[in-house]
């Protein structure tokens, strides 16, 4: 487990009133740098922990804070049961105008990215995927400048039910083969001693062609050698250069770290993949990404890699979130984001314009290029033109491309077979309609 030394300790009763569920607490605190009380609540007693204890508090960019703490524990439980129940007592909280959020309530377990369907408000602007995404934590203790996810890390503990759920909603949706685990979290951080994942990981080793995603930044693996994972739990690592992950992501794996932890997971027999994701251009990107890329070949065999710049807001707010590590950035770079200041159509593509973007995707694709000649390699998150513009050199298009992630993305394979957004089946059993790109592919 990672050395933490929380401020507070939360658990709900729910929690400390199963044994098993307790003992993983337990386990955990005793593993902490100094000891701390675990402090029991109850719903009733959740408007005064957010509003009095402050556990939103800290949810903001961290590069943003002059100093970054280790967050808050709070550990909870789906209530799948009485799920309407949690509902209105979150609308309490809301017409209260108290700030909240759904794992505070015990919902959200499992939730339905509707990516460029009817209503996706981003439909336009990138090629992702529609899916069901599964969640057992939010929040993480990796302290990346860029993100807003500290202060408060919550991890849901019912896996037992949780699972009898998820094999109900797998049931209903055979379409999807991978589940992509906590987008808003790095799961790895608090185990082995939670025993949380572990559980979730021998679950789906008991299914046939379903895959459980865990995408993270972790050195944690070694705890994994020994579990029945059946190859059904596919690893994908953000990776990043040395001078991003040492100075823009504290608390993560260094690049070494990260390469050396994917390398005790092959080990183990999990399938493992590569993102690098966010891009940052510091000032020797292209020899970073050339040195990064040589020792993931020369340590691992990775079944996809996927490529992504920094992006998602515009320059001002990039500056604001890495303003202590700003002179870190590629002053080519940073001075083409800010003139493209105001001028993107598309807002998600932000900061970094077409042309940056295009050359740190070419120098990526050669240098992978050199170590093999025929592993996927995809475009994350980007946009639809930029895809246009690298399907030829990538060998995929936007609609058949595999990535780390996506909802068909099996280990091992070259292209999907089906389209992603007409294969995806509402939970009534209704066809989803077959979306029209906005580009010609
Ligand atoms: S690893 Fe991911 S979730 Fe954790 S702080 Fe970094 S960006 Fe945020």
């Amino acid at each position: 487990m990672y050395k933490m030394n929380p401020p507070a300790v939360f658990a709900h009763e729910s929690v400390m009133k199963n044994r098993k569920y307790r003992a993983g607490v337990e386990r955990l605190v005793k593993a902490l740098v100094e000891p701390r009380q675990i402090e029991t609540y109850t719903d009733d007693q959740l408007p005064m922990l957010i509003k009095e204890r402050q556990l939103l508090k800290n949810r903001v960019p961290m590069g943003t804070l002059s100093e970054v703490k280790d967050p808050i524990l709070l550990f909870n439980t789906f209530r799948f049961k009485d799920e309407a129940a949690a509902r209105a007592r979150g609308k309490k909280l809301k017409d209260a105008d108290i700030d909240v959020r759904g794992e505070l309530l015990g919902l959200n377990a499992f939730n339905w990215s509707n990516y460029n369907l009817d209503g996706d408000p981003d439909r336009m602007h990138k090629v992702c995927r529609p899916c069901w995404r599964i969640h057992l934590q939010a929040g993480c203790l990796h302290r990346c400048m860029y993100c807003g996810l500290g202060g408060l890390l919550v991890s849901m503990v019912n896996v037992d039910e949780y699972c009898l759920h998820l094999k109900k909603l797998m049931d209903l949706h055979p379409w999807q083969k991978t589940y992509l685990l906590d987008d808003d979290a790095d799961p790895p951080g608090l185990e082995p001693e939670l025993g949380c994942l572990g559980e979730l990981i021998e679950f789906f080793g008991t299914l046939k062609d379903r895959y459980l995603i865990i995408h993270t930044k972790t050195w944690n693996t070694d705890w994994l050698r020994n579990l029945k994972h059946n190859g059904n739990t596919i690893i994908v690592w953000s990776l990043s250069g040395p001078t991003q992950s040492r100075k823009i992501e504290p608390n993560a794996g260094t690049t070494e770290e990260r390469i050396e932890a994917a390398h005790i997971a092959e080990e183990a027999g999990y399938p493992i993949r590569y993102k690098f994701k966010p891009i940052i251009p510091v000032r020797n990107w292209r020899r970073e990404a050339a040195e990064t890329i040589d020792l993931a070949f020369s340590k691992t065999h990775p079944d996809v890699i996927s490529i992504c710049c920094f992006m998602w807001m515009n320059v001002d707010e990039m500056k604001k979130r890495l303003a202590p590590v700003i002179d870190l950035l590629d002053p080519e770079f940073l001075k083409k984001a800010e003139e493209n200041r105001g001028k993107a159509e598309n807002p998600k593509t932000q900061p970094f314009p077409d042309d940056v973007r295009t050359e740190i995707y070419s120098h990526y694709l050669s240098e992978i290029r050199k170590h093999d000649k025929s592993i996927p390699v995809s475009l994350s998150t980007e946009s639809w033109q930029m895809w246009t513009q690298f399907a030829k050199k990538m060998g995929m298009t936007a609609t058949d491309y595999v990535c780390g992630c996506g909802p068909q993305a099996v280990p091992g394979l070259k292209k999907l077979e089906c389209h992603p957004f007409t294969t995806a089946v509402r939970n009534d059993g209704g066809q989803i309609p077959c979306v029209t790109p906005p580009y010609k592919l």
